[in-house]
């Protein structure tokens, strides 16, 4: 059904299939892998797992980005298991790169630090670049423009349930900006001024418990990040150097954003979903799901409840007596 000759290639960075067959999801969405061509392999686990709990309904399309050029066979496998459109990017270079307004002796010496302290990828720039990236450029490539919505997927995920709705469209219709499944806790030593930072540039008290929406699974309004509040926050953050002197992630930076400008009921806890992304699983409580096989993982291995997970502290916080799940 599909022909990689098609390639229109030559020197450009994406390339569009189209499947053309089965019904369409009708959201101006796609799933989205921010993926390197070495996890080739658990790239494919990934959309195959999507695509049989879910996009195989609804056919939505792919977007693959990269800061170098995809392989030809990670084209060819990828496009081979999607069940929708495909398109592969590469990030335009200042999207992934150090910016000129950072010290990089100083960049290197938090580094070596931070390798010192074994704060996790506390030595790593491509990490840097990656979380500056997700944070703040993935809502504007230009194969993203054409959608308001996204659901980020990555690499090596499993995916256990099925979902026979659109959440596309049921973020749309209630009014949702940002859909997660799992919460923990930040590692204090990778954000330490983050908090600080945010708040010169939004006036506020408090303190921050360092909770933040696991962002490896996302289904988010992009329409939101293109907002002139959070695309402001993002400039600010970045020019103060912290993605690189320092280790931001674009977990605990989306949270805050939404926390500070999504209205609280905007946010959602996708409950119904099983979700594994290493080392953390969750897994939906209620019986039902499993006695009907739209789930399928081990009820026990939840981290909802896990001592780490912030989950408790967020039906607390969105008024859910917890029930079942
Ligand atoms: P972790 O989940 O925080 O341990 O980090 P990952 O290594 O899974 O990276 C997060 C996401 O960014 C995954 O989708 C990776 O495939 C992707 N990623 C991380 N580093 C790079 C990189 O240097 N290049 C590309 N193209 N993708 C990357
Ligand atoms: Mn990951």
């Amino acid at each position: 059904r599909m022909d990689t000759a098609e390639l229109e290639d030559g020197s450009s960075s994406a390339a569009c299939y189209d499947t053309g067959f089965g019904q369409n999801g009708t959201e101006k969405a796609s799933l989205v892998m921010l993926v390197r061509n070495s996890e080739l392999r658990e790239a494919l686990s990934s959309i195959r797992m999507i695509e049989d709990r879910f996009n195989r309904r609804f056919h939505y399309p792919w977007t693959f980005l990269n800061d170098k050029p995809f392989t030809d066979d990670f084209i060819k496998y990828t496009s081979g298991l999607a069940s929708g459109p495909v398109e592969y990017a590469v990030v335009p270079e200042d999207n992934w790169s150090v910016p000129s307004h950072v010290n990089t002796t100083l960049m290197r010496a938090e580094m070596l630090r931070m390798a010192r302290e074994d704060i996790i990828y506390g030595d790593s720039l491509s990490y840097r670049h990656m979380c500056r990236f997700n944070s703040g450029f993935i809502h504007n490539q230009e194969v993203m423009r054409k959608y308001d919505w996204y659901w980020r997927v990555e690499p090596g995920i499993q995916f256990y349930c099925d979902v026979d709705y659109d959440p596309f469209t049921f973020m749309r219709e209630n009014k949702k900006v940002y859909g997660f499944v799992i919460s923990m806790y930040e590692f204090k030593g990778t954000i330490t001024t983050l908090w600080d930072k945010t708040r010169q540039f939004h006036l506020g008290n408090g303190d921050y418990n360092l909770c933040h929406f696991w962002s490896n699974f996302e289904i988010a309004s992009l329409e939101f990040y293109r907002s002139e509040a959070y695309s402001t926050y993002f400039e600010f953050l970045d020019s103060t150097g912290g993605f690189f002197y320092e280790r931001w992630g674009d977990a605990p930076v989306h949270s805050i954003g939404v926390g500070l400008f999504a209205p609280k009921d905007s946010i959602h806890h996708f409950a119904d979903f099983g979700y594994s992304h290493p080392p953390c699983s969750r897994c939906p409580q209620d019986d039902e799901s499993h006695t009907s096989g739209r789930c399928l993982c081990n009820r026990n291995k939840n981290f909802d409840t896990d001592s780490y997970s912030c989950l408790p502290r967020w039906w607390k916080v969105a008024g859910i007596n917890r029930g079942t799940e």
